[in-house]
């Protein structure tokens, strides 16, 4: 795993958050993208070198929806780049983190995603991305 490539925060409502962060941050987000197999709505912003992705449920089975009925709006997940998905999931799975899909699929903002258990982390879900060239 190389560096944190962005934290994703989950929302209630996507459209009064980007309003916020974009105060906060002093500019707008730079994408906004929907996920259909997922079920979410995203927007990223830049921060410096720093990424952050909001979340909104599009849908009732969503894991954010669910992720808000347990937890309320907060950090949802912390994504790591990783420069070959596939070698990163299979040494991880030998040290026994519990990988949530094995076989990488499209997320947003063009990377290929995998998700590690929040049980074998400690609580944080863990995302692993790779940028599709
Ligand atoms: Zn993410």
């Amino acid at each position: 795993m190389r560096k944190i490539e962005h934290i994703g925060i989950a929302v209630n409502d996507l459209a009064v958050s980007n309003q916020l962060f974009e105060k906060l941050f002093g500019q707008p987000p730079y994408k906004q993208e929907e996920v259909a197999s997922e079920g979410v709505k995203t927007s990223f912003f830049m921060n410096g070198p720093n990424k952050i992705e909001l979340l909104e449920a599009t849908n009732t089975d969503s894991p954010i929806a669910k992720f808000l009925e347990k937890k309320g709006e907060g950090i949802h997940h912390i994504a790591f780049d990783v420069e070959n998905i596939v070698a990163e999931i299979e040494r991880l799975q030998k040290e026994g983190f519990v990988v949530l899909n094995e076989t990488p699929k499209k997320g947003a903002d063009n990377k290929l995603v995998s998700f590690l258990h929040p049980k074998g982390t400690n609580g944080v879900l863990i995302e692993l991305c790779q940028e599709i060239p």
